[in-house]
């Protein structure tokens, strides 16, 4: 692979160039997030918004729900698109 801004050779897989830092195949990158990182940024964003709740008053909790929907979005998100890349499932037997 070839770097599309600055030309140097790059390993396949690589994202990010090493030389000028452009992202190449970013989609690729993101199609391939696997669930559970998925899962990881939706409790990250939990975590955050549990800290935001605690370091300030009342008006945190609505940032925290916020928070909480945005992890629950982004866990749904990132969930649909790896079960759309898994090969697709036998099909079930028919009931007798
Ligand atoms: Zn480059």
């Amino acid at each position: 692979m070839k770097c599309e801004s600055c030309g140097k050779q790059t390993e396949e897989g690589w994202s990010v160039c090493p030389s000028c830092g452009h992202s190449a195949g970013v989609s690729e990158a993101v199609l391939a997030v696997p669930g559970d990182v998925a899962r990881g940024v939706a409790n990250a964003s939990v975590e955050v918004a549990t800290t935001v709740v605690k370091a300030t008053e009342h008006a945190a909790q609505d940032v925290a729900d916020a928070g909480k929907q945005l992890g629950r979005e982004t866990e749904k998100v990132v969930t649909s698109v790896g079960d759309e890349l898994k090969p697709n499932a036998p099909p079930a037997a028919p009931k007798p």
